[in-house]
């Protein structure tokens, strides 16, 4: 990942908890066990994405499917407005 092209862009905090090794978009910290399958870390890798998150953009009922948000703990206050 290319932490000046981010910053430049204004994602400044994304960066941080990535380093921190905090998903970007829940803010909960990553836990590599809960990774389910070698994509979901490649994705990780990609994103920085908790494997809840990746599963609430890329997995059934997915983003654009909107999972539910009581059980995962899932927040929207940092999805981007279009
Ligand atoms: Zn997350």
């Amino acid at each position: 990942m290319n932490k000046r092209i981010l910053e430049a862009l204004g994602f400044e905090e994304e960066v941080q908890n990535v380093e921190l090794g905090l998903c970007p978009f829940c803010n909960q910290p990553i836990r590599v066990d809960e990774f389910k399958d070698e994509l979901s870390i490649k994705e990780y890798k990609i994103s920085g994405l908790c494997q809840r998150c990746q599963d609430g953009f890329f997995g059934e009922g997915g983003i654009l499917g909107i999972p539910p948000e009581s059980s995962t703990g899932f927040h929207y206050h940092h999805l981007p407005v279009p």
